[in-house]
Parts: C-alpha cells; sequence; structure tokens
C-alpha cells in the first residue's frame, strides 16, 4: 500500500509536489487541506479527490477520523508549520514540513517533541538529500576521494519580486533570504561536509531597507567552522539572480557544482570528471523515499527527520545573533 497523503496549502510549492507526485510509485496525493474552496474543486477534478478527504483550516483536526489518510504534508508559509504540523500530529497523522521547518530553534524543538508525544514521524522536506548527483558526491567524500574536507563554498540566492508578498512579512517568514534559500548553503555545508558546525560568524548588508524591513535579511555573508577544520563561506541573498553553486575542496579533490539546488537538472563535476548521474524530478523522488522512511522505518543516505531540520534553525538563530554581536557564535 503506499503512503497517502494531504498536502496543506496549495500555493506554488504545494502544486509542484502534486504535480511530481503523480510519478510516484509509493505515495499518493489522496486529500487536501486548503482555505480557497475553488482550489479544492480544481484539485478534486486534477487528482481524483474524494470529498471525503478535503478540509479547511477550520475543520482540518477532524482528519483523526479519517482512515484513508496517512500524513498530512505542511506546505504553507513559514511562520504556520509549527501550528500546522502539531494540529496534523494531534490528529494523529505523521507529518513531512516544507522548510524552513520553523522560524526559530525554539518552535521547531516544539515540532519536534509534539510529533514524538503524539508518536507520530516528523520529517522535513529536503529534496536535494535524495538527488542523484548530490548523493554522489556525498559518498565519494564518505568513500575519502576528495581526502581531508577542508573548504566548502555555497552560494544561494535570487531576486525577489513582489514586495507585498508573505516571503517579505516577517510574521509569516520568521526572516529574509536565510530561512528561504540561505537554509540551502547551511544544510548543503552540513551534508558535504559531513560534520555539524561548532562556531558562526556572519555579516549583513542591506542595501533596500524599505523592501527589507526589520527582521527580514536582504544578504547575509556567513562562515561555518567544523570540529575536523573544515570552514565553510557562504552567501544569501534576495538580490542577485543565478547564484546556486556548491564547492566542496579537500586535500585529494573536489566538486563543484551548479545549479546545485535548483528544482534541476543539477550539473557539475569532481576531480573525476562530470557527474552523469540522471535527473529525476526531485519532488517524486523525495515522496517515494519518505514513503519508504515512514511505512518501512528506511534510513535514508542524509537524515529529513524533524531532528535534523532543527540542527538547521539552531545555525539560522546563531547567524541572526552573530550578525547582531558582530562576533563568533559558539554552537557547542
Ligand atoms: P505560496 O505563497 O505559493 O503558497 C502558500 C500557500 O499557503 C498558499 O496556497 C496560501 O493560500 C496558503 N496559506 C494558508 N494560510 C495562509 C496565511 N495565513 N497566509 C498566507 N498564505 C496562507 O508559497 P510557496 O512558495 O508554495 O511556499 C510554501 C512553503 O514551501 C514555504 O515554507 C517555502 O519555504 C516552501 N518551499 C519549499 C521549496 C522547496 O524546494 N523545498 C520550494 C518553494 C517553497
Amino acid at each position: 500500500t503506499p503512503l497517502r497523503v494531504a498536502i496543506m496549502g496549495l500555493g506554488s510549492y504545494g502544486t509542484r509536489v502534486a504535480k511530481a507526485m503523480k510519478d510516484c510509485k509509493r505515495a499518493k496525493l489522496v486529500g487536501v487541506i486548503s482555505g480557497t474552496p475553488s482550489k479544492i474543486e480544481a484539485w478534486q477534478k486534477e487528482y481524483n479527490i474524494p470529498a471525503k478527504n478535503c478540509y479547511n483550516y477550520e475543520n482540518y483536526h477532524q482528519i483523526k477520523d479519517n482512515p484513508d489518510i496517512d500524513a498530512v504534508y505542511v506546505i504553507t508559509p513559514n511562520g504556520l508549520h509549527k501550528e500546522h504540523a502539531l494540529g496534523a500530529a494531534k490528529a494523529g497523522k505523521h507529518v513531512i514540513s516544507e522548510k524552513p521547518m520553523a522560524t526559530n530553534a525554539a518552535e521547531a524543538k516544539e515540532m519536534v517533541d509534539g510529533c514524538k508525544a503524539a508518536g507520530v514521524k516528523l520529517l522535513v522536506g529536503y529534496r536535494m538529500h535524495f538527488e542523484p548527483k548530490t548523493q554522489a558526491v556525498i559518498n565519494m567524500r564518505k568513500d575519502g576521494e576528495f581526502g581531508k574536507v577542508l573548504f566548502f563554498q555555497g552560494l544561494s540566492g535570487f531576486v525577489i519580486g513582489d514586495p507585498s508578498q508573505w516571503r517579505l512579512n516577517y510574521e509569516l517568514s520568521g526572516g529574509g533570504a536565510m530561512m528561504d534559500i540561505g537554509i540551502y548553503s547551511i544544510n548543503g555545508a552540513r551534508y558535504m561536509i559531513g560534520e555539524e558546525p561548532i562556531w558562526v560568524t556572519a555579516q549583513e548588508t542591506k542595501n533596500n531597507p524599505d523592501k527589507f524591513k526589520e527582521g527580514v535579511d536582504e544578504t547575509i555573508q556567513f562562515q561555518l567552522g567544523f570540529p575536523g577544520g573544515a570552514v565553510a563561506s557562504c552567501l544569501s541573498t534576495y538580490s542577485m539572480n543565478n547564484l546556486d553553486k556548491f564547492f566542496l575542496n579537500g586535500t585529494k579533490g573536489f566538486a563543484e557544482m551548479q545549479p546545485s539546488t535548483g528544482y534541476g537538472p543539477i550539473e557539475g563535476r569532481t576531480n573525476k570528471g562530470p557527474l552523469t548521474q540522471p535527473h529525476v524530478t526531485h519532488q517524486t523522488l523525495q515522496m517515494d523515499a519518505m514513503a519508504d522512511i515512514i511505512l518501512d522505518g528506511k534510513e535514508p543516505l542524509v537524515p529529513v527527520d524533524g531532528e535534523e531540520g532543527l540542527r538547521d534553525m539552531v545555525i539560522i538563530d546563531a547567524i541572526y545573533k552573530a550578525v547582531k554581536t558582530g562576533g563568533k557564535v559558539s554552537l557547542i
């Protein structure tokens, strides 16, 4: 039997996930949670969703009485993930939350604890963890093909449009570019180097304070120090396009990927030559793999559980603290 999923939040990314799930072998879209009746109607038609599996934000707690839904995939604005994830968990459903899993580490911890207490699994939508070229580089690093890894560079950014969107509203976003796109460099530094950072330094540049209000970061450069001696140097921005690049360097070799986290295809090469693994829609791979994790307890190459998401939130908190204090923030 497949993992039967209800998507909460039928926005642009929810739509992308739903389309990708059409090709899944083990995960199936069977329900929706939305505040917009016209969207529910359109999704019912496109995905053959029965009326009994359709909910809104007022009545979705009743999903607990629905035995035909196994998991809720929360794809709403960041500031709502905690409430929505805990709501689904209390209804006894497994939870997949989009990234960033919350707006800070305290909220993320509440989600981890709440899902544990409810006896449900909590996963975070880290689609890159299932991407074949990314996995190939991680496996090369694990096999020692780059020697001792000492440096990672991550560049993550795009020019954000409409100033009225929730991504630029602190209440709903919890921050700016760092929450949305910089998190890819943080997470990438961790899975590429294969260690957890022990300190953070960070510097912010804000050229447009009208567009990027208090608490909403435009551009942040940050550095992470790792216990084995590696450093990561990263840039997160809402003001430049074509920034989607990872570079990993060790004593014996390197990997470079550009694009490194976009929807694909990912492109890259190492000291051994080009990365040639085939492109498969990331969200299709992710949802099938998450079905294996939830239904069979399968261990992924890189974790995607709540603790993994919490680690990124702890680092984001530390980056914001480092920006404010101008100092080095310890993570241990
Ligand atoms: P979006 O604005 O297109 O969709 C958000 C949806 O949430 C909308 O359908 C909106 O109606 C709904 N919503 C429910 N309550 C709301 C409220 N109170 N205020 C505003 N909207 C409300 O945004 P999106 O791009 O789909 O992003 C949603 C989430 O997915 C974010 O957390 C984002 O970081 C994440 N995301 C992840 C990826 C990825 O590659 N993993 C890509 C894009 C977005």
